[in-house]
């Protein structure tokens, strides 16, 4: 974001227009709806200024720019027709501090005006950093269509009732939380039709029941393997409602961005071999939160369902009487797989996909070797690879093809996505060759197929219809 969007208060504040044409009357459109005192310097002016000068709406100098007019003045607009005399009016008034917008020349702009969707006090301010004003246009006749025209007139009758909730809610995270069930963003158009009075007595009624039961919640919600476009909406609701969110270390910043920012966020990543929050640490955190009435997420990686531990959290918060909900999300080998675009199942070749793990509480986890190393077995390893060295041994040991294809795929659906295609033979020469730290998934008996973006290859890796 080279470009920072702020709202400028424009109470008390002068605003120097220099230019008296269509690139000034231009600027004038929006300025003339703020409080701001505007200042025009120009010889001649178009009928139109001259219309809003006649109307006080603008006080107009008929002179060319001096130097002296940018006293007291907060920001400057140089519009005339005039290209290099913007640029000069422009160097004049950065040299005195002030920011500058030049008519037309982005590069000697310090602000650029946005296409606005004006409701006020409600208003949506489109930008492109200048790169596409078509598209921002586009954008706001969109919106233009969508939003009710009565919008900012609602908005003052919430600023009206903000005080009575504040009075029986004083807790400001409760608070934000209350007004976020009163638009819950289902069907937000619609909900945005009310009429004031409707609104009121819907805020009453939420008043009545929020008061009466005060009970937390915990949701285990599952953040995906980490690209936030996987995540699904109920994921995105729960995370926008919550006044605690409890996360893991596999959990991406892009989704915990779906947070409110007064959340309280609370890491316990369990990092690999290194400090970790111990499990009984973290389901007291979820029942003390929950007990004290406030909204918790528990966010984990993937699915919360699967090597999550989510037992566990679950029996705390069933002794404890606090409710919950689950929120499934994407699971890493679902992921990988369409990473690397294949079918985890194929008919006539595997009827069952195994979801293995490489560690349990004591180490190495072993499995059904045996029947993991009969041909056409596949499965997904997730925690593996540290233990590649240890499964790789193993599924030799029982009779595994050394050619069996095994996938690799760290990072999956992340920027910072790795495919490694190799064979059961390399595998812990390849991660360790290729640096794979992990967070991956070792897909068993599986290869790449066409889909599958910027793979790294072994030579003895199978060559089939990877790109
Ligand atoms: N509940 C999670 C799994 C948690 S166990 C899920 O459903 O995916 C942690 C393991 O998940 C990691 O060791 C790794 O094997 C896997 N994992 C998590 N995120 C991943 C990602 N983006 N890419 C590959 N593997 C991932």
């Amino acid at each position: 974001m080279q470009y920072l969007p702020i709202h400028v208060d424009t109470k008390d504040t002068k605003i120097l227009i220099i230019g008296g044409e269509g690139a000034a009357e231009a600027k004038l459109r929006t300025l003339i709806k703020t409080e701001a005192k505007l200042i025009l310097i120009a010889p001649d002016i178009n009928p139109e200024i001259a219309r809003w000068a006649e109307q006080g709406r603008l006080t107009h100098m008929q002179r060319d720019f001096e130097i002296s007019d940018l006293e007291g003045v907060r920001l400057v607009y140089a519009a005339t027709e005039d290209d290099a005399l913007n640029l000069q009016i422009g160097d004049l008034a950065r040299a005195k501090g002030l920011l500058v917008n030049a008519a037309d020349q982005k590069d000697a702009c310090d602000f650029i005006t946005p296409a606005l969707v004006d409701r006020s006090p409600v208003i949506v301010s489109i930008g492109t950093e200048g790169t596409s004003p078509s598209l921002a246009r586009a954008i706001k006749t969109d919106l233009e269509a969508r939003l009710p025209s009565t919008l900012g007139a609602l908005s003052n009758i919430i600023n009206g009732l903000r005080a009575k909730v504040k009075r029986a809610i004083p807790d400001l995270s409760t608070r934000q939380l209350f007004w976020a069930d009163i638009f819950d963003g289902k069907d937000l158009i619609n909900q945005l039709r009310v009429s004031g009075d409707e609104l009121t007595a819907r805020v009453d009624d939420k008043l009545a029941g929020h008061v009466k039961d005060k009970i937390g919640h915990v949701s285990l919600v599952g953040s995906g393997p980490g690209n936030p476009d996987l995540l699904t909406l109920a994921a995105r609701q729960r995370l926008h409602s919550a006044d605690v969110i409890v996360y893991d270390r596999l959990v991406s910043q892009g989704v915990l961005d779906f947070g409110r920012r007064e959340a309280e966020y609370i890491y316990v990543g369990k990092e690999p071999g290194g400090v970790s929050t111990p499990q009984p640490e973290i389901n007291a955190i979820l029942v003390e939160k929950a007990l004290e009435g406030l909204t918790v997420v528990r966010l984990k990686s993937g699915d919360p369902l699967i090597f999550g531990r989510a037992d566990e959290e679950i029996d705390a918060l069933e002794v404890a009487g606090v409710k919950y909900d689950i929120v499934p999300g994407i699971t890493s080998a679902a992921s990988a797989a369409a990473e690397i675009g294949t079918s985890l199942t194929t008919r006539g070749h595997n009827k069952a996909v195994s979801f293995l793990t490489g560690h349990d509480a004591k180490g190495f986890a072993e499995h059904d070797w045996k029947g993991l190393a009969a041909g056409g077995a596949r499965a997904a390893v997730y925690m593996g690879v540290g233990a590649s060295g240890f499964i790789q041994g193993r599924l030799l040991m029982h009779g595994a093809a050394k050619d069996l294809a095994v996938t690799v795929v760290e990072n999956a659906s992340r920027d910072s996505q790795i495919i490694v295609a190799t064979t059961l033979e390399r595998l812990a020469d390849d991660i360790k060759a290729h640096g794979i730290k992990g967070p991956a998934i070792l897909l068993l008996g599986y290869s790449p197929r066409s889909a599958a973006k910027n793979v790294l290859k072994t030579e003895a890796a199978p060559q089939r219809k990877i790109v």
